[in-house]
C-alpha cells in the first residue's frame, strides 16, 4: 500500500523552486509594473528562442491564443476549420469565437491524434484552416500536415497547449504552422500559477497584429486602428513562467523516463493498449493515456489503492450539447477512444518508485481480468 499517488501536485512544483518563485514575486512587487512590462518582454524572448521562432506573444490564456490567431488570419463566418473530434473543448470554442464552423476529424487508427490523411479526406470548398492538437504531448503528424496545408493554401494553426518542448524529426512542435498556440494553465507541462497563454510565429505582420489585438487594437496608447480585445499575460505570471521555463527540459526528461518505465512494465499486460510513438516523434508526455475495455473497473480498483487517475476526455466534443449538431450518427472512432481511455499519473511530482506502484496495480488488474 501507499499513502496516495496524486495525479497532479502543483504545490510540489512550487516548493521545488520556491526560492526562485519567491524572488520573482518580490522582483515584480518591487517594480510596480503589472501589465506589459519587462517580465513579459523577457519571457516572450525566452519562449520564442526556446521554440526557435522569431516571435512569441503572451496572452491571457490558451483559448484566447487560439481565437486571436484565427481572427488575425481573417477566418470568419462561412469558413470551415478542421479540428479533432477528440480534444479539449477549447479547440472548438476558438473556432466558434471567430464565427467559423468546426469540422471534426476522428483520431487515426492506433493513435489519439488526427493525421494528415484524415484531414485531407475531410476538406471541403469552405475549409480555410487546419487546427491539429498535439494531444497528450504527442506530435500530430505535423510535417505532413504542413505539406498538405501548403499545397491547398490553408492556414495551419497548431494547438500546442499540451506539447511544450515536443519534437518531430528534431523540429519543435509549434514550428510547423504559420502560428502555434500555447496554454500555460497551471497543470500544463509549462504552467503558470494562474491563467496564461501565448502564440508563436515567424511572421512579422501576424506578430504585430496579435500584439495590437490582444491590447484593445492599440499599438500606441489610446490610438485604436483596429478592433481588439483585452487578453494580456500579466507581469507576475510572466515572471513565474520564466522560472518554470528554465526547468522545462528537465521536467520533460523526467516525464519521458516515467513513460518509458510504464511502457516497459506494462508491455505484456493482457487487454491493455499502450500509447504508440511513431518513429521520429519525441512526445513530452503531458499525459500517459492507456486503453482498456474495462476502463471504469480499472479506475475504481486504482482509486481503492489511493491512485488518482483522470479521463481525458469522457466524450468527443460533438457529444456535448453546444456541438451536438456536428455529431455523426453512429458510434465513432472518437467514441471508442473516450470509452476506454485512462490517464495514469505522470509528472515531476512523482518518483519512479511511485510509477512502479501504479504500473504494478494496473498489471495486476489486467492479469485478473484477462484480455
Ligand atoms: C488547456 C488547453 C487549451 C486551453 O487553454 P486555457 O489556457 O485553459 O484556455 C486549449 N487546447 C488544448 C488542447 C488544451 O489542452
Amino acid at each position: 500500500m501507499n499513502d496516495g499517488i496524486k495525479f497532479l501536485d502543483l504545490q510540489a512544483i512550487y516548493r521545488q523552486d520556491q526560492t526562485a518563485y519567491d524572488a520573482a514575486y518580490r522582483r515584480v512587487m518591487d517594480s510596480g509594473r503589472w501589465i506589459l512590462g519587462p517580465e513579459l518582454e523577457a519571457f516572450e524572448a525566452e519562449f520564442a528562442a526556446y521554440g526557435g521562432r522569431r516571435h512569441a506573444i503572451g496572452v491571457g490564456n490558451g483559448l484566447d491564443a487560439l481565437a486571436l490567431a484565427l481572427q488575425v488570419a481573417g477566418i470568419g463566418p462561412g469558413d470551415e476549420v478542421i479540428v479533432p473530434a477528440h480534444t479539449f473543448i477549447a479547440t472548438w470554442l476558438a473556432v466558434r469565437q471567430c464565427g467559423a464552423a468546426p469540422r471534426a476529424v476522428e483520431p487515426a487508427a492506433g493513435s489519439y491524434n488526427i493525421d494528415a490523411a484524415g484531414v485531407a479526406a475531410a476538406l471541403t470548398p469552405a475549409t480555410r484552416a487546419v487546427m491539429p492538437v498535439h494531444l497528450y504531448g504527442a506530435p500530430a503528424d505535423p510535417a505532413a500536415m504542413q505539406a498538405l496545408c501548403e499545397s491547398k493554401g490553408l492556414l495551419l494553426l497548431e494547438d500546442a497547449a499540451q506539447a511544450h518542448g515536443a519534437r518531430h524529426h528534431g523540429v519543435p512542435v509549434g514550428g510547423f504552422g504559420r502560428m502555434a498556440a500555447y496554454s500555460f494553465y497551471p497543470g500544463k507541462n509549462l504552467g503558470a500559477f494562474g491563467d496564461a497563454g501565448a502564440l508563436v510565429t515567424d511572421d512579422d505582420a501576424l506578430a504585430s497584429a496579435l500584439r495590437t489585438r490582444r491590447n484593445y487594437g492599440s499599438a500606441v496608447r489610446y490610438q485604436h486602428d483596429s478592433e481588439g480585445v483585452n487578453s494580456r499575460l500579466d507581469e507576475l505570471q510572466a515572471a513565474f513562467l520564466r522560472v518554470r521555463l528554465a526547468r522545462l527540459d528537465e521536467h520533460n526528461a523526467q516525464r519521458r523516463m516515467q513513460a518509458a518505465r510504464y511502457a516497459a512494465l506494462l508491455v505484456d499486460a493482457p487487454g491493455l493498449s499502450l500509447p504508440t510513438v511513431p518513429a521520429g516523434d519525441e512526445p513530452v508526455w503531458h499525459l500517459f493515456v492507456i486503453r482498456h475495455a474495462q476502463r471504469d473497473a480499472l479506475q475504481a480498483v486504482l482509486k481503492d489503492q489511493g491512485i488518482e487517475t483522470l479521463i481525458h476526455y469522457p466524450k468527443p466534443v460533438y457529444r456535448f450539447p453546444p456541438f451536438a449538431a456536428h455529431a455523426p450518427a453512429g458510434r465513432s472512432a472518437g467514441d471508442a477512444v473516450c470509452d476506454e481511455c485512462l490517464s495514469l499519473p505522470i509528472g515531476p511530482h512523482l518518483t519512479l518508485d511511485q510509477i512502479d506502484q501504479v504500473a504494478d496495480a494496473v498489471a495486476a488488474f489486467c492479469k485478473g481480468r484477462g484480455a
